[in-house]
């Protein structure tokens, strides 16, 4: 359906340093094919899924025609994007909107990738082909109740018993879960070793229950859930075959948190482009508030600080392209422009005056997105303690 672009033959959105020029085709032609998505489906369709809070299946399932889920995975029916397609995809569709960002981020990001870096060719081969086809959705469960920037230190078991495994614990926040048809539960084996165990159709796996979290401020079109494991038996062929380590899994985070630095700055200018439009348009006193200097100074805080962002992210693609990527640079990525974000769609926010509260005028739900994109893939305290520990050699953090 996105084949080409329907809306745009150029791209639109803000791009003071010219970026776009240091593209090639191929990227300008997926950013428009994103961002038709996005113009043509999510924002027409979404709010009244946020203000309910529930899931929008019938804009989330579209993706499947956009040719963007796996990310950089080759082959299996997968995209085989390339870093920058990666990072224009994140950013185009924060532009729009967060829910519908991390539907995408954790299904062909976080569980995708789970089993396309970690997984034996045979696991690849079984599971990714459907999840590449949205036939399939995937979720991935780190976090619980007691264990959350402190995840290393898992409490969920996997017992071996003959040719399965027993998982017992809870997990929390865990996104896509209530509709996932393949859940990877983290957890430690009775060696201590760190495994990722995938379960498959969790509706019908007997032990397992699974309870959406309600009354959440942000992203609330995302359903996050509580899950209890309780004597809950997996065949042992779907422990993933290369992850001993939560340093081996850590892969996956790192490659997230690439993707969400990218989110942070889409949000930021999707509410930075309303406000200026907003601004164009609103009359006080006679004249568009865009003519005071205090709107413009509000503006041009904005327009820097997602420029500064959409910097360090094309940056950062490139060192992710040529390998030279350190966790340290994707951490201060993460850190710099989730707080930016925050600070960015709360100036649009009030230059947009009550309007700026509505959520028919997006910038509100922006707002609140920045608010969960601040705390997931490590809070802010966590990336910049990263960047610390890759600064001084020194780790703060434990
Ligand atoms: C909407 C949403 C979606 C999510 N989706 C998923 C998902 O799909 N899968 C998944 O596994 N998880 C998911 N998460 C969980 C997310 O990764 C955690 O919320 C995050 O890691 C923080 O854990 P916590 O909320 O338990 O906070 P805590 O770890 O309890 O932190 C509370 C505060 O203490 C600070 N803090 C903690 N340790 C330190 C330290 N050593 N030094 C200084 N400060 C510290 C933190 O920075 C924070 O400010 C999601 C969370 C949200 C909100």
């Amino acid at each position: 359906m996105f084949a080409e672009p329907l809306v745009e033959k150029t791209y639109t959105g803000f791009d003071f340093f010219k970026l776009d020029t240091f593209m090639t085709d191929q990227h300008r032609a997926l950013r428009l094919r994103v961002q038709d998505f996005v113009q043509l489906v999510v924002l027409p369709g979404i709010n009244p899924y946020w203000d309910r809070a529930e899931f929008p299946r019938e804009i989330a399932m579209q993706i499947a025609d956009l040719g963007i889920i796996g990310g950089v995975i080759r082959g299996y029916g997968s995209a085989g994007l390339d870093p920058l397609e990666v990072g224009l995809t994140m950013y185009e569709l924060a532009k729009g909107d967060g829910s519908i960002t991390t539907f995408y981020g954790v299904h062909s990001g976080l569980a995708m990738s789970s089993i396309g870096l970690l997984g034996s060719d045979e696991q690849r081969q079984r599971w990714l082909p459907d999840m590449a086809a949205l036939r399939k959705i995937g979720a991935f469960g780190l976090t619980e109740p007691l264990q959350g920037s402190d995840a290393v230190n898992v409490r969920t078991t996997a017992r071996k018993d003959g040719d399965s495994y027993i998982l017992n614990g809870d997990k929390r926040w865990i996104g896509n879960a209530s509709i996932a048809d393949l859940l990877i539960i983290w957890a430690r084996d009775e060696e201590g070793a760190f495994g990722g165990f995938v379960i498959e159709d969790p509706s019908q796996v007997e032990g397992l229950d699974i309870q959406d979290i309600t009354g959440k401020i942000g992203k609330r079109a995302i359903l996050n859930a509580d899950i209890h494991l309780d004597q809950v038996r997996i065949p042992a062929a779907n422990r993933l075959a290369k992850v001993r380590s939560f340093k081996d899994m850590a892969k996956v985070l790192g490659l997230g948190r690439f993707g969400v630095a990218w989110e942070a700055a889409g949000i930021a200018a999707g509410a930075f482009e309303l406000a200026l439009d907003y601004a164009k348009q609103r009359e006080q006193f006679g004249k568009p508030i865009a003519a005071r200097q205090l709107v413009q100074q509000k503006l041009v805080e904005m327009a820097t600080e997602v420029s500064a962002m959409q910097l360090i992210c094309f940056q950062m693609t490139q060192l992710l392209a040529s390998n030279q990527l350190s966790e340290g640079v994707a951490s201060m990525a993460k850190y710099n422009n989730a707080r930016k974000a925050r600070y960015v769609t709360q100036l649009a926010r009030e230059t947009m005056g009550g309007n700026g509260l509505l959520v028919e005028n997006h910038v509100a739900r922006l707002m609140t997105d920045a608010e969960v994109v601040y705390t997931y893939e490590g809070t802010n305290e966590i990336n910049m303690l990263i960047v610390g520990r890759e600064l001084t050699g020194l780790n703060a953090i434990i």
